[in-house]
């Protein structure tokens, strides 16, 4: 009899999960549970190019929506999953539909953290993960708007980036020393604040938001050591929490993430999960980490459908990231940790350079800013885990593929 999987999670990680299991000619049913109204789609464009529209929504779908009928993935949009039976291998929807699984897979994803600040309910104050977040935002936007950003991560700067360049006056606040900082060193956040502040951006670090004001509709957000900034429209990026619920409630072992091994399985030998939901060891870090990004939905979903499938292979990638503001594309390879020794590769004035980590002499991270070549190179450097000259990684005239 064929088998039937349920992939609970219609984001980049179950999407992936999908064709995937399409691809190594898994013939039995597939059903995939979304809550939002479309199709899996990449979500980095949604504050970026489709906040500028300079892309339509379809261009951010993984898939073209006749895809999933044509490889026969019943895909439920508009329906979230709200309980899982796992001795009874069920799952209960809020339409009232109760589907059977074989096999589960949970990927659920993040959602945003929201702030819970007088004033947080007003009107035009908005959060930004989703499609249809992106559109709320982008009728709002004029280029006489004024807008203030909660949060100088990157969902922040990009979005500031887009609303500079509109024309809109931007503000961006946030609560500790420098932007960015959970991801770059300080030279890098340096570099972005000024970009940022070249192109207009007042940019206000180690201030923390306590209050939004206004009537109905935000018009002042204010900061606990009293400043407060004049605003029309509000963006939060505050950063994101792992959807776990419904894996608490059926009794999996959630710790920061749902907890998987390095195969994708969690607790249950029916049920496997993927993507920003996952709580994961990673042998080549050595360590056990969540990460947000579209390298790990797309890593992990193949490692958890290769397991569902029989066939098991490890998971053990180097992270990579990436942000686009202004002309500026960022790539990110490995994890940098405060402490690591930083050698700058060439000239920040130039728009053009490289940061790197290293940890104990190890090539462990970098920083590529306009620079795809040392991108490139640097997956296979820190894989391999190599010490190398910094003398060596500071000279940029010499390709680090020939280190
Ligand atoms: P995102 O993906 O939402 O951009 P990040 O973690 O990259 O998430 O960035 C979120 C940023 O928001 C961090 O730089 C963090 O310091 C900042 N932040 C968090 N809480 C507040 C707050 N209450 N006020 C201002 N900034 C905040």
């Amino acid at each position: 009899m064929s088998e039937t999987i349920v992939i609970i999670g219609a984001g980049h990680a179950g999407g992936q999960a999908a064709t995937t299991l399409r691809q190594k000619g898994f013939e039995g049913r597939i059903i995939m549970i979304g809550d939002e109204p479309y199709v899996p789609y990449e979500r980095p464009p949604l504050s970026k190019a489709l906040l500028a529209g300079d892309i339509e929504v379809e261009r951010t779908y993984l898939k073209k929506p006749n895809w999933y009928e044509d490889k026969d993935v019943e895909l439920r949009t508009n329906t979230r999953a709200t309980s899982v039976d796992p001795a009874a291998k069920s799952v209960t929807l809020d339409d009232g539909a109760v589907l059977s699984y074989d096999k589960l897979l949970l990927a659920t994803g993040t959602r945003v953290r929201t702030l819970d600040l007088p004033g947080a309910d007003l009107d035009n104050i908005f959060y930004l993960r989703a499609i249809d977040d992106t559109f709320a935002i982008k009728d709002r936007l004029t280029p006489s708007s004024r807008l203030v950003i909660v949060g100088g991560g990157y969902i922040g700067l990009e979005v500031a980036a887009v609303a500079v360049k509109m024309g809109c006056t931007v503000t961006v606040v946030e609560g500790l020393d420098r932007v960015m900082s959970r991801v770059v060193c300080p030279e890098v956040s340096a570099f972005y604040n000024d970009v940022h502040t070249q192109a207009g951006v007042d940019i206000k670090t180690g201030m923390g938001v306590s209050a939004f004001e206004g009537n109905g509709k935000v018009e002042k957000v204010v900061c606990a050591d009293g400043n407060a900034f004049d605003a029309d429209i509000v963006v939060i990026g505050v950063g994101v929490v792992p959807n776990v619920e419904l894996a608490e409630e059926c009794g999996l072992v959630v710790d920061n993430g749902i907890v998987v091994d390095e195969f994708a399985a969690t607790s249950d030998p029916s049920i496997w999960a993927a993507g920003d939901c996952t709580n994961h060891p990673n042998s080549l870090l050595g360590r056990r980490l969540r990460l947000e990004s579209v390298q790990n939905a797309v890593d992990q979903a193949k490692t958890a459908v290769g397991s569902m499938l029989g066939e098991p292979k490890e998971y053990a990638e180097v992270p990579w990231f990436w942000s686009d503001q202004y002309d500026l594309k960022l790539q990110i390879v490995g994890l940098s940790e405060p402490g690591d020794e930083v050698v700058v590769r060439g000239d920040p004035a130039d728009r053009k350079f490289s940061i790197i980590y290293l940890r104990d002499g190890v090539f462990t991270a970098i920083n590529t800013i306009n620079n795809v070549k040392d991108f490139m190179a640097s997956k296979k450097i820190i894989a391999a885990g190599r010490k190398i000259d910094p003398a060596l990684l500071a000279d940029a005239e010499t390709p680090l593929k020939e280190l």
